[in-house]
């Protein structure tokens, strides 16, 4: 049988984040990944918080050799109304910039640059079954042959994303708050960008803040273009192989034709239902971290930048849990994660119930709301100095409030 000090089960952003950190560490390190990569995901605008994560993890230089697309903003548009964000403004001293990719390229490249730290990946193996104990913990998984092996460890960070491994075998997943959503995307041919769009992502909403596009250009030419929405529009604008997502990112008044003429680089993929909470993130012998916790939703491109700050503080709770010295796993951990995603739950919901566009679509928005806003985009959501993260769950809708009856006095 074999045995490791620590497995991380997933390869995406969160598993070798924190299995590069834990080798960094000088321990013996498996990842177990059901896919061969590169794989398809998505979730392909990074936010400028992840760059701190891949630094710290040691992955940021393999990353930056691979001409990605530069991302220095965001602009949301409705209509005739248009905000744009630059992260060089932004209210938090930190990252002014990131990327833009594609994740079967990015994910393979930081599972490449994790294996050449000496960290063992197993690909095609699913992990099947667990058992936790308090001195070690044993997983079963299954190789692509069908074959079934054991391999034991003295704790497991689970990183398995959408598969969730240890919710589902444990029964910590929960029912999340938001109405059940879904998208529908593909990447396409964007010749002429540059008259059309800047390179940063362009976000569109529509049908009175229930549904919006996403616009993320790559740095081969290409552009990821997807819609999201009620689960039962998305449902429909999948049949027949797409048809209406095709028709409709064609005909849409606000892409200004970008898109008219342009070529699918794959048929369209739609993902239904995928905000998902969690009831707990840790317990004996094992963590959770990135989509295997909470995942929310995709309007503010959160889900990597939280996989890798997940990744790397489970990481480094591990590696003081294995030198012997006591973790408190709720306030060291759990609560730190959450108080992040609670932040992004607020702008989440400020997205799709009004408040945030009515105070990034205002007339005249003051600058320095802009750059404290700019900071939550860029995903500095751990900065309490910003009134804007402190007060995350009140401020957007006293302030709509304000905006609203500003402009309708002007009226
Ligand atoms: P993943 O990247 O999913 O990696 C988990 C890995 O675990 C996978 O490779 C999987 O094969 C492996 N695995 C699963 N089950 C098992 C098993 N049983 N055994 C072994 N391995 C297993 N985020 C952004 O930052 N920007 C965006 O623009 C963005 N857009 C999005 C759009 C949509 C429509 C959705 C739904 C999400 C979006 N996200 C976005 C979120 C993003 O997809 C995730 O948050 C991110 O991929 C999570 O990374 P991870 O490392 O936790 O998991």
């Amino acid at each position: 049988m074999q045995m490791v000090d620590v497995v991380v089960i997933g390869a995406g952003p969160a598993g070798t984040v924190a299995a590069s950190y834990l080798k960094k560490q000088g321990y013996n390190v498996t990842i177990l990944e059901k896919e061969t990569f590169p794989r398809f995901q998505i979730g392909e605008s990074l936010l400028p918080n992840c760059m701190t994560h891949l630094e710290e993890s040691g992955l940021l230089d393999a990353v930056a050799t691979r001409n990605f697309q530069k991302k220095t903003g965001a602009a949301f548009i409705k209509g005739e109304k248009r905000c744009e964000f630059f992260f060089s403004e932004q209210y938090t001293k930190g990252w002014t910039w990131t990327w833009q990719v594609k994740r079967a390229d990015f994910d393979q490249t930081l599972a490449e640059a994790t294996q050449a730290k000496g960290v063992d990946i197993n690909f095609e193996c699913e992990v099947t079954r667990v058992t936790c104990g308090p001195e070690q913990q044993e997983l079963e998984y299954k190789d692509k042959e069908g074959n079934e092996h054991v391999i034991t460890c003295k704790f497991i960070i689970d990183s398995s994303g959408y598969g969730r491994v240890l919710p589902r075998l444990f029964d910590l997943s929960k029912p999340s708050a938001f109405s059940p959503r879904g998208a529908i995307f593909s990447h396409l041919e964007d010749k002429d960008r540059s008259e059309k769009a800047s390179n940063n992502i362009f976000v569109h909403s529509f049908d009175d803040n229930k549904s919006w596009i996403w616009a993320i250009p790559f740095s081969d030419g290409s552009t990821s273009v997807g819609i999201v929405g009620d689960k039962e529009k998305i449902m429909d604008m999948a049949e027949n192989g797409g048809e209406k997502y095709k028709e409709f990112i064609r005909k849409f008044d606000d892409l200004n034709g970008r898109f008219e003429n342009s070529e699918l680089k794959f048929e369209p993929r739609h993902i239904l239902g995928y905000s998902i909470g969690v009831k707990k993130m840790y317990g004996e012998g094992f963590v959770l971290s990135g989509n295997s916790t909470e995942f929310l939703d995709p309007i503010f491109s959160s889900g990597v930048t939280f996989a890798t700050a997940s990744g790397l503080l489970s990481a480094k709770m591990v590696d003081k849990h294995l030198k012997g010295e006591a973790v408190d796993w709720k306030t060291e951990y759990e609560d730190v994660i959450q108080k992040g995603i609670d932040v992004f739950r607020s702008y989440v919901s400020g997205w799709y119930n009004g408040d945030f566009q009515t105070i990034v679509f205002a007339r005249d928005i003051h600058e320095d709301i802009k750059n404290q806003i700019c900071s939550v985009l860029a995903g500095y959501v751990w900065d309490h100095s910003n009134p804007f993260v402190r007060k995350h769950d009140t401020i957007l809708s006293t302030l709509a409030k304000v905006i609203r009856m500003k402009e309708q006095a002007t009226l």
